[in-house]
């Protein structure tokens, strides 16, 4: 039997899709401010989303997921509809799912109104798109400026500003959420336009059903080369397989003659994809190319901060810096650091601090890292700031000594999974007070001084270095 109450429902259903889903596709999609359950009885069910693109969306891929879920919640059948919730106060980034639903509203006649509504039509079949990953939600920094910036003007001026548009970086550091965010804001602008948004390996597989059949492949071409935007994301997967290879070559042509636009995202540049025709090589580089780096640090907190934010769960200015500190080369792991530290915390009822930081990330951090240990620490330290390792742990409170003190004592706190009585036995058997006051005072100047936080992150980079 399902459970009446609906966050009795919610969350034993979202903990148990939670272990069956990767965590990023779970918390794209089963964000409970977004979709919402309801039992309609003791076996039926009712799934709640904002618009037909999200419940195409569910329809097709989560159906069977839930159905399983929920059976194993009430220990029986469980009848689910998938409705679409006519919903207000929409977040902005949501314009162009809202301007989608108001095309199907149009096209049907059912009276509008929360839950009114079927899952018939969906504006634009086969285009399903991460509302998340939009222009509003992603943030700027040095690393991707260009790579924004590219994407931003061919979203608003699509086959005028560069063509094709070529993205490339490694993973998770923001290709796909930028295509999206151009499909998004090509729709919000101009919703008529012909879009196609596949993965290199849909359009491979695509291209390859369509072989067996001459009939089909003329449908396939006939569809690639009507489209009024073309977007693939990683292109790389290309590399080694010929015939879609020369599909692709005749397609683009097609499509970049007749000015439209063609957007392209991949792990290398042109060049580097291995076994990609030369022909290919030259046109991916006709319009712009463009790198998306890794995120410098200061980068990395600003999206830590959105991504908490967003959450509704901001966190402490050092927590942010610690995790910036220890994640420095893929976004999808900030995020997914940002979950489980907030998740930990509210499972254990505790704030979110440091420690809670530390221990929620421990197995992440591992991995990632060699383990820093006290004395790499004041060893930096000691170089840097010119003064002994004997002095940082005497008693002396000369101030360039107490600086160095405090600095190493937050660095060791932030970067070794020391406790505090350990950092106070190893700077001269200080008590547990008087190393959170070192730690308080370096965390309060980080906050509003950013040159002493460039600082601090510089020391860090060298202490991590050191160990390699
Ligand atoms: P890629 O396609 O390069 O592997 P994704 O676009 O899938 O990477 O990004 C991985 C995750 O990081 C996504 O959830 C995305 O929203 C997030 N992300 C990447 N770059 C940014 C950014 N600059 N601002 C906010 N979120 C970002
Ligand atoms: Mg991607």
């Amino acid at each position: 039997m399902l459970p009446s109450d609906a966050v009795a429902l919610r969350d034993r259903v979202f903990a148990e899709l939670s272990s069956r889903l990767p965590e990023d596709e779970f918390k794209a999609w089963f964000d409970p401010g977004k979709i919402h359950l309801t039992a309609s009885g003791a076996s039926a069910c009712e799934l709640h989303v904002r618009n037909v693109f999200m419940a195409e969306h569910y329809e097709r891929n989560y159906r069977k997921t839930l159905e399983d879920v929920l059976a194993s919640v009430a220990q029986g059948p469980v009848r689910l509809a998938i409705r679409v919730n006519g919903e207000a106060g929409r977040h902005p980034a949501e314009h162009v799912e809202a301007r989608a639903e108001q095309l199907a509203e149009t096209r049907n006649p059912d009276p509008p109104g929360p839950f009114a509504q079927p899952v018939s039509s969906t504006p634009r079949p086969g285009l399903v798109l991460n509302p998340n990953y939009t222009f509003e939600n992603f943030v700027v920094g040095i690393s991707n400026r260009l790579a924004h910036a590219a994407a931003m003007s061919v979203a608003q001026s699509p086959g005028a500003a560069y063509n094709p548009l070529f993205l490339h970086g490694s993973v998770g550091l923001g290709k796909t959420h930028l295509l999206q965010a151009i499909c998004h804001e090509i729709l919000k602008q101009n919703p008529r336009l012909n879009i196609v948004y596949q993965s290199c390996e849909e359009f491979v597989n695509d291209y390859i059903a369509s072989v067996q059949q001459m009939q089909q492949l003329e449908a396939f071409r006939a569809k690639m080369r009507a489209v009024d935007i073309l977007l693939i994301d990683d292109i790389h997967f290309l590399a080694g397989k010929e015939g879609s290879q020369e599909e692709f070559f005749h397609t683009f042509n097609t499509l970049h003659n007749a000015s439209k636009q063609i957007i392209l995202c991949s792990d290398s540049p042109p060049k580097d994809i291995p076994t990609l025709e030369d022909r290919l090589v030259t046109r991916f580089s006709w319009g712009l190319v463009a790198r998306v780096d890794t995120p410098t640090f200061e980068t990395r907190v600003a999206i830590l901060k959105r991504k908490a934010e967003a959450r509704g769960t901001p966190f402490p200015e050092d927590v942010y810096f610690f995790i910036a500190q220890n994640i420095e080369s893929n976004i999808r792991e900030l995020e997914g650091a940002v979950t489980k530290v907030a998740a930990y915390a509210s499972l254990l009822a505790r704030p979110i601090d440091l420690d809670v930081a530390r221990e929620a990330l421990r197995d992440a951090l591992e991995v990632a890292s060699a383990p820093v240990s006290i004395p790499d620490v004041q060893a930096v330290v000691c170089r840097k700031l010119g003064v002994k390792t004997a002095e940082l742990q005497s008693k002396s409170r000369t101030k360039s000594i107490s600086r160095a003190r405090q600095i190493g004592i937050y660095l060791a706190r932030t970067m070794t999974n020391a406790s505090q009585t350990d950092i106070g036995n190893a700077f001269g058997g200080r008590d547990h007070s008087t190393v959170s006051y070192a730690i308080d005072t370096v965390k309060d100047q980080i906050g509003h001084d950013p040159s002493y936080r460039s600082f601090l992150e510089a020391l860090a980079d060298e202490i991590r270095k050191s160990k390699l």
